[in-house]
Parts: C-alpha cells; structure tokens; sequence
C-alpha cells in the first residue's frame, strides 16, 4: 500500500550513487565511491537499527585492537565516509523504480535519482510469526507508517513492535490514528523513549505477554487479547503496524524488481556484487553467505564501490584507489 504522501519530485539533482543502508557495508561502500569523486549518498533509516548498531562489543575487526562497541564503530566508519564527501541522510527507502534512467530510490522525505544503486540493508527483518500477520499482509498489516499510515485516519490500530523502530514509527501513526493500542515486545525502552511515549495521548500501552493474535475477515478487524482471567477478547483495529527484528534479509520496499534467491536474499554475482538489474549492487548480510561479519560486508562494500566507478566510468576494468 502507498499512501498520498507528496514529495519533492522538482528536484533533478542526480547522483552517482545512492547506498541505502548505512551499516558497515553500506558506509564502506560509501567511503570508496566518495573518494572515486562519485557523488555519493547513504540513505539510512536509523544508526540503531542494524545488526552492528546492536553489537554490545566487538574484538574481531582488524586494525581495532581494543574490545569496541558496534555503535563506537559504526560512528567511526560514518566520520570517515563523510570526509571524503559522502552525504548521509538518516531517512527510510520504501520503493524503488529500476526502470527509470536515472534510477529513483523513493523514500521519506523524496525521491532520490541515481544512475546507479547500492542495496545494503542487511538483514534485521522477520519472517511474518504473529497469529494472523501473514494471512493480513497488506489487508491491514503494515510494517511502514509513512506509507500507510494515511490510511487509518480517525480509526483505531494496534502497534506491536520493539525498539527503537517502533518509536519513531509511533509518532508518524498517531498523526492519523484516533487511538494506538501499543505493545512493545524485546529489550526494554530507554527512559526516553517512555518519554516519548508518555507524549502522545492517544497511546495505550499494552501487556505485550497477553497479545494472542490478528484476527479479520477479508481485511483485519482486531487483536485478540487474554484478559486477567485469562478469556480471549477482541479488540477493535482496523490497522495493525508490526516491527519486530529477526534475521530475514531486508528486501520488502524492492517489490518485484530484482532477483531474490528463495531464502529471500539478493542474487549477486560475487566478483563485482552486481544485481539482475544493470548499475544496481547488493552488499553485506542482504546477500545470502555462510558468514557474517563485519570485515566481510566491509569488503564487499568495496567491491561494488569500485564496480559503480566501473560501471558510471565506463572503465575497461577496475581501479584500485593506490597510487
Ligand atoms: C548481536 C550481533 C553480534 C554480532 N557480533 C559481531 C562481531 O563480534 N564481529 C563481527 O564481525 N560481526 C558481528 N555481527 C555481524 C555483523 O554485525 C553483520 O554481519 C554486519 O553488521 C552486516 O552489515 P550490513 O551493513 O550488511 O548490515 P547492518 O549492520 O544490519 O546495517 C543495515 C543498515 O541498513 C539500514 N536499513 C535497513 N532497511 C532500510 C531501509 N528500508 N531504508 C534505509 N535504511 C535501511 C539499517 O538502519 C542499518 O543501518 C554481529 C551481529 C549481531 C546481530
């Protein structure tokens, strides 16, 4: 679903290449075509969404002897990607047009143009597991707010989610939403974030623990809850909002544009990480591999820097930056 969110379509400005993920392999990446003086820019959703952002401590990166904490990283990856030139815009991409020359990369706030595009997402997404989510997707299960939280102006929905996503989510729905019946699942929330909960009138935090599942017809109607006694009952939604992490590549805003392996991961060609799609590239714990880790999305955000250069250059092979 899309909702009537307008954008800022005016602007013809064109880029290189737009990276959407900023994690360590969207940012290594970053670092690369910025300093091949492409025109670069990193379109991420949030510093504390992906997989290294939630690495308490790290010991095993190379060059970094002393025990690390994913955060302390990733903020040392983002200071060098910007001082070779690359812009990085915190913003979340739900659609893309590889059909388009330029490409256009849509996300929050507008549509980025591209000749070329680098997916690294990686893969803090989930397999649909609540009662009823899978049978409601796009029936009133919705994992974007800025998409389709338009959609349920002046009516009731349920927010099931864990933080930090949930939050920032929270306040675009209750723009719309007469009440918000809200559950928040996994780690707990920082004082702040109870904060700004506390912010919006509209909100019901719920047990999370008494949530049994998503229940509708043709389109969702309710959540079932257990109550003190433990008897079912229904609450009236039209909408229910889901964000919970898992370990499922992330590549729901692609549509059907590109090919995905049936694990669900981008199909790469693993000597330049290039896509079905012409000048577009996928890197890091989006594409499926035995190993995870940060070195190795590291280096494939390299590969496909260098392949952009390649590709925008129209060089005959690679160049390595080493004079
Ligand atoms: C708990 C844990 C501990 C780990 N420990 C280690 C370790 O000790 N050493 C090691 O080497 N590796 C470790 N790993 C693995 C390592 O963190 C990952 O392999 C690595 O972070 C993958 O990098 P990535 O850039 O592909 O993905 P991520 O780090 O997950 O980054 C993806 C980025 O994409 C962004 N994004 C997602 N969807 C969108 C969207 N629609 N629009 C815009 N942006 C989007 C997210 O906000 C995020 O910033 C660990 C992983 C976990 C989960």
């Amino acid at each position: 679903m899309m909702s009537d969110f307008s954008f800022d379509t005016e602007s013809d400005e064109v880029y290189d290449v737009v990276i959407i993920g900023g994690g360590p392999a969207g940012l290594s990446a970053a670092i690369y075509a910025a300093r091949a003086n492409l025109k670069t820019v990193v379109l991420d959703k949030s510093s504390t969404a992906g997989a290294l952002s939630m690495t308490h401590k790290m010991e095993n990166y190379p060059g970094v002897p002393q025990a690390i904490s994913g955060k302390e990283l990733l903020s040392l990856f983002h200071q060098q990607a910007e001082s070779f030139g690359a812009q990085i815009i915190q913003a979340q991409v739900f659609g893309v047009n590889f059909a388009k020359e330029p490409k256009e990369v849509i996300a929050a706030d507008k549509i980025y143009k591209s000749k070329a595009v680098i997916i690294a997402t990686g893969s803090m997404g989930h397999k649909p597991r609540l009662k009823g989510e899978a049978e409601f997707i796009g029936k009133g299960v919705s994992y974007c707010g800025i998409c389709d939280a338009a959609f349920y102006k002046g009516k009731p929905v349920a927010v099931i989610g864990e933080p930090p996503d949930v939050f920032a989510e929270l306040e675009i729905i209750a723009k719309y939403a007469s009440k918000i019946y809200l559950f928040l699942k996994g780690r707990a929330p920082s004082a702040e974030q109870i904060e700004r909960v506390h912010r919006i009138p509209t909100v019901e935090v719920m047990n999370p623990k008494h949530l049994v599942g998503i229940v509708g017809n043709e389109f969702v109607e309710g959540v079932t809850t257990l109550n003190a006694a433990g008897s079912q009952e229904l609450m009236d939604v039209d909408g229910v909002f889901v964000y919970l992490h898992g370990n499922m590549p992330i590549v729901d805003f692609l549509g059907q544009q590109i090919d995905i392996t049936p694990k669900g991961c981008i199909k790469v060609n693993q000597a330049d990480m290039s896509t079905s799609i012409e000048g577009v590239y996928a890197i890091g714990d989006v594409i499926c591999k035995e190993i995870r880790q940060v070195v190795i999305a590291a280096a494939e955000g390299c590969t496909a820097a260098l392949s952009v250069d390649k590709y925008i250059n129209q060089r005959q092979q690679l160049r390595s930056q080493w004079s």
